[in-house]
């Protein structure tokens, strides 16, 4: 099998071939056909991320070591399994949830792989998707995305998924009420249209970039503020005729989350999941008084994918702008998506 892999951090990513590799166990085994080239990737190709005030967590302290396959956006089909994989759709196409737990304990028992302390990710901890073969632990990984163009459909598995399980945490909505995403990158613009698709429209987009505000309307925000404006908290205010009911910060800097916790109405909720990195002084008193929560979202689960993918075929969920480049331009994709000049999503076509 061939793989693009981690050899060193930060460097350019080196092809690899090796025996493709025979599934045991509960194991299946696909011939990748498509894999999103995500934004997390940058940071992991680089070997660690942003904890603020100086402090970096380190992905060997993930049990990361290279040479490493990234990608955890896999699609394809399923050509083997192991003696005890049960019922195998075997031939057929499926999305990968790459979200995996360690199996045995009890948040992955009720299907939280997500919370599990001992995480088997693909593209993490397991090898992922910048290959033309994938492992995958179990068949209940597998989502059957039919009626959903593939190349969209590997995209869904961690930004749509994430953006879906960060807006979930603010359910129910009122109506009447505004919420924030705070950022108008990929995941902002992902997370306005989930919440479109969830049916609330009252939405407030925060970002520095003017062209970005623009695709931020167009993919239906009602109103946006320019989070740079000296009285961006006041503009923020206002255009929500007073507090929020909720944001979510796509982000993660010091400036967007304590813009949207300035703003909050009492009883209001910030659900954190960008790992720009960044830290806030939190006034203890006033998060007592003014009722306020604190969520973080941190990917998703089998069952919030499914759910995903179903508003994906039932058209609720706008299509984002999608570019397929060759396998072997993984690498050179990377260090586009670190300058910020990818425009949508790239994913890897896989041969
Ligand atoms: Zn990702
Ligand atoms: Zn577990």
């Amino acid at each position: 099998m061939l793989s693009y892999d981690v050899v060193e951090w930060g460097k350019p990513l080196q092809k690899a071939t090796r025996e493709t590799p025979k599934p045991t166990g509960t194991e299946v085994l696909l011939k990748l056909k498509y894999c999103g080239v995500c934004h997390s990737d940058v940071h992991i190709h680089e070997g660690f991320f942003d904890l603020g005030g100086g402090k970096r967590f380190h992905m060997s302290e993930r049990g990361m070591h290279p040479p490493v396959t990234l990608g955890h956006e896999p699609f394809g089909t399923v050509v083997a399994a192991g003696p005890d994989a049960g019922d195998v759709p075997m031939g057929a196409d499926r999305l990968v949830c790459p979200w995996i737990g360690c199996g045995v304990c009890a948040r992955c028992r009720e299907g939280m792989d997500n919370y599990c302390m001992n995480p088997r990710n693909i593209g993490v901890q397991r090898p992922g998707g910048y290959a033309d073969h994938l492992l995958v632990p179990h068949a209940k990984y597998l989502v059957d995305a039919s009626g959903v163009d593939p190349a969209w459909a590997a995209t869904l598995s961690c930004s749509g998924l994430t953006t879906y399980s960060a807006v979930s945490k603010l359910k129910p909505i009122p109506e009447d009420e505004w919420v924030a995403v705070m950022g108008a990158g990929g995941l902002g613009l992902m997370a306005i249209e989930m919440l479109r698709a969830l049916g609330h429209q009252r939405i407030v987009s925060v970002d520095i970039d003017a062209a970005k505000l623009e695709a931020a309307r167009a993919a239906g925000a009602a109103a946006t503020v320019d989070g740079r404006a000296a009285d961006a908290a006041k503009r923020l205010k206002d255009s929500t005729g007073g507090a929020l009911y909720g944001a979510v910060d796509l982000v993660g800097a010091t400036s967007t989350a304590s813009l949207a916790l300035g703003a909050l109405r009492k009883g209001g909720k910030l659900i954190l999941v960008g790992l720009f990195g960044g830290e806030i002084p939190l006034s203890l008193v006033s998060v007592v008084q003014r009722a306020l929560t604190i969520q973080a979202s941190y990917v998703g689960t089998v069952p919030e994918l499914k759910e995903v993918v179903a508003l994906a075929r039932g058209g609720k969920l706008k299509r984002i702008p999608i570019e397929k480049r060759p396998l072997a331009d993984v690498s050179h994709t990377l260090e586009q998506l670190k300058a910020g000049t990818i425009i949508g999503r790239v994913v890897a076509e896989i041969q």
